[in-house]
């Protein structure tokens, strides 16, 4: 039972179910330590943000030095020296034709802000200021956020099913998942059937869709579910082909998490506009961005007020954390990247070694970059997130110093790009003990 006498709601937990609750005093690198002495290795970046570890030195001095000397000020009518600095980083990490940043708090609000972009984007440039083209194309396994309109464009899942009264009209397709083709395809033989009615819808109504909104490469949230390259680069094709916007959820994916600095690199694709937050500040404080492409941004250059975007978060941009943004982009640049290329080595000869040693179990493993997924056998009958084998496998691990999160039946690894080769060891040999007892 969740202890009665905390005040704070804990987030995505049942709240009367028998769950231990962690109190937390200190972290370090890839550890976090407890009030009653025990230590534990963060195996996923405290939900992916923490990407250099915590309290990354370089990072901590950044907060610090900002902190005295601007700590905030509204970014409407302002400009600071961090949320410049940063969004200059960004475009030039991201390359291609994107020519702004703009700045907002969370990863769902970053999606929200893209979508707003991309609905305005196609008034804006219309004669008409009626025009039905708003409408998003969504995929059954997306995940982009838990804001309304952010769960809106993801798939129906548990996490949304119950508000379906507020949902605006979207089309969702099924998810391209290249470790179960439902066409059985193998990547030599793959024409990417999993596009064929997505590109018929668009062939005939195009006309009212404004934008296609996907996680690149990797649908996190809904199980590590990984799709190849391909996918997108026809997605890309016929969405310029169509007319209408490539929309990207890189708030996983991006600042290096799949071995580029964004995913769709991996691709050698440009989108339309990127969403991106998790580990921009390296986990240090809330801070998100959505990349705006030169396309998209010339059409809010109008004396018209109905063509500006009137849209803003009150800490838009904050100081402190844009100048943790900065010390975290030249992390990246300086040797975060080249770390999740050897991390990639190191995951896959681990995981590699875990199948051999449970063949039955270990479904479908998968790494990518600083992402290394398998799928354990389902308990039949309970679905997806709810999918109890996760969850007794997350409170054994606990024993044995290590936090992983699975996904229902989905374990995954997402850990500090600077994670350690002996914390790496720990995890998959408590992993290998676990197992054994479920
Ligand atoms: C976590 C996540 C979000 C939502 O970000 P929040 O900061 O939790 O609002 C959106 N998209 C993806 C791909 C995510 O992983």
């Amino acid at each position: 039972m969740i202890p009665k006498e905390t005040s704070v709601w804990i987030p995505l937990t049942i709240q009367t179910a028998e769950e231990p609750l962690l109190q937390i005093t200190k972290a370090k690198d890839e550890f976090l330590y407890d009030n009653a002495g025990n230590t534990y290795i963060d195996g996923i970046a405290s939900w992916w943000t923490s990407i250099y570890g915590h309290c990354h030195p370089k990072i901590v001095e950044a907060i610090t030095q900002q902190a005295l000397q601007l700590d905030h000020v509204m970014l409407a009518g302002f400009i600071h020296e961090p949320a410049e600095s940063l969004a200059k980083k960004l475009i030039g990490l991201a390359s291609g034709d994107f020519c702004k940043v703009f700045y907002s708090d969370n990863g769902s609000n970053a999606i929200e802000v893209a979508l707003k972009m991309a609905v305005q984007y196609i008034q804006n440039r219309s004669s008409s200021k009626e025009v039905s083209k708003s409408k998003f194309i969504t995929f059954s396994a997306s995940y982009h956020g838990d804001s309304i309109g952010a769960m809106n464009v993801s798939g129906v899942t548990y996490f949304n099913r119950i508000f379906s009264k507020l949902r605006f009209p979207t089309k969702e397709f099924d998810a391209p998942n290249c470790h179960q083709c439902k066409w059985k395809q193998k990547p030599e033989t793959c024409q990417v059937e999993c596009l064929s009615d997505l590109e018929k819808e668009l062939a005939t109504r195009s006309e009212e869709y404004a934008g296609i909104v996907i996680e690149p490469l990797v649908f996190g949230a809904s199980g590590m579910i990984f799709y190849d390259e391909k996918v997108l680069k026809k997605l890309r094709a016929l969405a310029s082909d169509r007319d209408v916007l490539l929309i990207l959820d890189e708030v996983f994916t991006g600042m290096g998490r799949t071995g580029e600095y964004f995913a769709f690199q991996k691709a050698g694709i440009v989108p339309d506009l990127v969403a991106l937050a998790k580990g921009l500040t390296g986990g240090a404080l809330p801070l998100a961005a959505t990349l705006v492409s030169s396309k998209i941004y010339e059409s809010f250059l109008s004396s018209d007020p109905y063509s500006s975007f009137f849209h803003a978060h009150t800490m838009t941009g904050n100081p402190i954390a844009c100048s943790a943004g900065v010390a975290s982009v030249d992390i990246l640049v300086s040797d975060g990247l080249s770390r999740v290329r050897q991390l990639e080595k190191g995951l896959m000869e681990r995981l590699d070694s875990l199948k051999e040693k449970f063949p039955d179990r270990i479904l479908s493993p998968r790494v990518l970059g600083a992402i290394c997924a398998f799928d354990l056998p389902e308990v039949l009958g309970e679905d997806e997130y709810l999918n109890p084998v996760g969850k007794k496998l997350r409170f054994e691990l606990i024993k044995y110093g290590v936090i992983l999160r699975p996904l229902g039946s989905t374990v995954y690894i997402s850990p500090s790009y600077f994670i350690a080769e002996a914390s790496l060891d720990q995890i998959f040999e408590a992993l290998s003990t676990a197992l054994l007892s479920l």
